[in-house]
């Protein structure tokens, strides 16, 4: 390793991982084997690690810092609304000015007839409030028996129980029991990994026909929706053939059962829309956000509910649930100013119009390199798929971890690029200029190269 620890205080830290702290999603013992990295600050597009290296972030954050590290005006609007006031609840008929200017600022940009929010403290509590709310939608409706939620393998709803249910990781469901009753998985719109004979497009109409299978095998009167995000983020930057939402809208309008768009990633302007369903043409009756609602400075998630499902449960009385920190109002000041930023700087133009054109073709030229099967992406979204043949889009034994090989080269330049399997994905944040993006692509070119030197011997 290259990246020997000079820094005294580096091992202090890494001894206080080793001690006390469990981070998610990992390996206890492998992480305490090297240590975690130890990230001190950042500016910008850049991370700096208490060794002093510099490292352009690839993945703001983890798909969130939308607007770029060391906004001022965020800090502020932090700091000028702990002064007012800190915290209050939103609960017994109570609401204050941030949360309320907040929902209404989300009114404004959600697609039309999109008008209502309910705030959670992240994206997981944002889809538990949705199962809570589209079953507690057809009870009103009377037809209590709807409760099934159709989602996707390999999609990804966050961590908490029925996050990690909605979701379809496998290696989640294992630990815990998961999934909870009521909540089924069809395939995944994956053409590169899944796609087989199929050219994309059929594949893609395939794909979405497992949905009205599903729904025919559950029973449209058991189905009380469908999840899905419009591009899977955490399952690997997955852009779905161009035929595939088209057809799920044919077969939502056949069936009565609700939309839910997971727009966490999506959300605020990551494809250059506002949401991703903008971005597909999608009418989603229901849609979570977090992520890049406050670009990350504080934890804030949410889910964004239309009219049509609002006059139910509105007429329905009490809905039974909340959290402490729904609309904390430290949390939407942040997410008010976060707003005013991409609107001001008018960045969600300047991503569709110059820079997201930019970073997809800079990024396609990696398309030509020995490891590389396929490079797609959307906006600011992009993934490379490692492969051991190009043509037959035949992968690298599992065992060879040939994309946490990449990863770890990626670390080791000063790129933040993260690996799915052999998949190696960025998500940048969105203000990346393009002197930046051209730094990104020659390190991952860089990192490219030296994996292949490591694996085609
Ligand atoms: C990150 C993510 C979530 C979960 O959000 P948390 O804030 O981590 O709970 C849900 N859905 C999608 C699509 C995500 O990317």
């Amino acid at each position: 390793m290259t990246n020997a620890v000079t820094n005294p205080k580096t091992r202090e830290w890494q001894a206080m991982s080793r001690e006390h702290h469990l981070a998610p999603f990992s390996d206890y013992q492998q992480l305490h084997e090297k240590g975690p990295r130890i990230i001190t600050k950042a500016d910008g597009v850049y991370l700096w690690d208490s060794e002093g290296h510099k490292i352009l972030d690839g993945m703001a954050g983890l798909w969130c810092v939308a607007v770029g590290y060391g906004r001022e005006e965020l800090v502020e609007a932090a700091a000028a609304q702990m002064r007012e006031l800190p915290f209050y609840n939103t609960f017994f008929q109570t609401a204050h000015p941030p949360a309320l200017e907040l929902a209404k600022a989300i009114a404004e940009v959600a697609p039309q007839g999109m008008n209502h929010v309910f705030f959670t403290g992240s994206g997981s509590e944002g889809n538990d409030t949705m199962l809570r709310m589209v079953r507690h939608y057809w009870a009103c409706k009377g037809q209590p028996n709807k409760k099934v939620i159709i989602s996707r393998h390999n999609g990804y709803h966050g961590s908490t129980v029925a996050g990690a249910s909605l979701g379809g990781m496998k290696y989640m469901h294992e630990q815990g029991d998961l999934p909870i009753p009521g909540i089924v998985h069809i395939p995944q719109p994956y053409w590169f990994g899944e796609g087989g004979d199929m050219s994309p497009e059929e594949f893609g109409v395939w794909a979405a026909d497992q949905l009205e299978k599903k729904i025919l095998e559950v029973g449209e009167d058991n189905v009380a929706a469908f999840i899905a995000e419009p591009i899977q983020g955490a399952g690997g930057v997955i852009i779905p053939p161009e035929t595939y939402w088209p057809r799920i809208r044919e077969i939502l309008a056949k069936y009565d059962i609700l939309f839910v768009a997971d727009e966490v990633i999506c959300g605020f302007g990551r494809t250059g829309e506002w949401f991703g369903s903008d971005f597909y043409g999608n009418k989603p009756d229901l849609m979570t956000i977090a992520k890049g609602l406050t670009s990350g400075y504080v934890p804030m998630g949410g889910l964004i509910v239309s009219d049509k499902v609002f006059q139910v449960i509105n007429a329905g009385g009490d809905f039974n649930h909340g959290f402490t920190y729904s609309g904390h109002p430290v949390a939407a000041a942040v997410g008010l100013a976060n707003l005013r930023i991409l609107k001001e700087e008018k960045i969600l133009e300047k991503v569709r119009e110059e820079t997201a054109p930019y970073l997809q073709k800079r990024l396609r030229e990696l398309a030509d390199h020995p490891l590389v099967g396929e490079v797609r992406g959307v906006g600011m979204l992009g993934a490379i798929e490692l492969a051991k043949n190009k043509q037959t889009r035949e992968r690298f034994p599992s065992e060879m971890g040939v994309g946490m090989i990449c990863r770890g080269h990626c670390f080791e330049s000063g790129l933040i690029m993260r690996a799915v399997g052999d998949t190696m994905i960025i998500a940048p944040p969105l203000v990346i200029s393009k002197d930046e993006i051209d730094e990104l692509v020659e390190k991952a070119r860089k990192c490219l190269d030296l994996t292949a030197r490591a694996v085609l011997v």
